[in-house]
């Protein structure tokens, strides 16, 4: 699912440099099942990415689209590499995410929309993060 291939293609869609922590990040995100913390890449990389790289290497990630936040109950930002299909800005709005209480890992459910919301005239939204709790399918077992 996140070949060097797809990675480089990745990086390339979105006009960035290829750089090894760009390509590292990438690939850990990509790989990863669930929304990872910048702490948890930084401990998947081992320890050669120098930190501050790391997080300019999120955040440019995060502003170019190639990555979104996802965010919970707790303060601790986490990172989900967007769907390869993806194209566009702001895909943290358009999916659901899952929290398993179990293992506390959060899952983005890409095939799942998020419901639309009537909101009185009053309101203008502008972000909408949908969080659902659970326990997920490894936990059930
Ligand atoms: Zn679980
Ligand atoms: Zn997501």
């Amino acid at each position: 699912m996140a070949s060097p291939d797809r990675i480089s293609q990745t990086l390339t869609r979105h006009k960035l440099r290829h750089t090894p922590v760009r390509r590292a990040v990438l690939q850990a995100l990509s790989a990863s099942p669930f929304a990872l913390s910048g702490h948890e890449v930084e401990q998947l990389l081992g320890g050669d990415v120098d930190r501050i790289t790391l997080y300019r290497t999120l955040k440019t990630f995060e502003e170019s689209g190639l990555i979104h936040r996802v965010i919970d109950t707790s303060d601790t930002v986490r990172y989900a590499a967007c769907s390869m299909e993806c194209n566009v800005h702001a895909h943290a709005d358009d999916h659901v995410h899952f929290k398993c209480t179990s293992c506390q890992h959060i899952y983005c459910l890409n095939q799942v929309a998020i419901p639309a919301v009537t909101l009185p005239a009053k309101f203008q939204a502008q972000t909408r993060d949908y969080l659902l709790a659970g326990v997920c399918q490894e936990c059930q077992e």
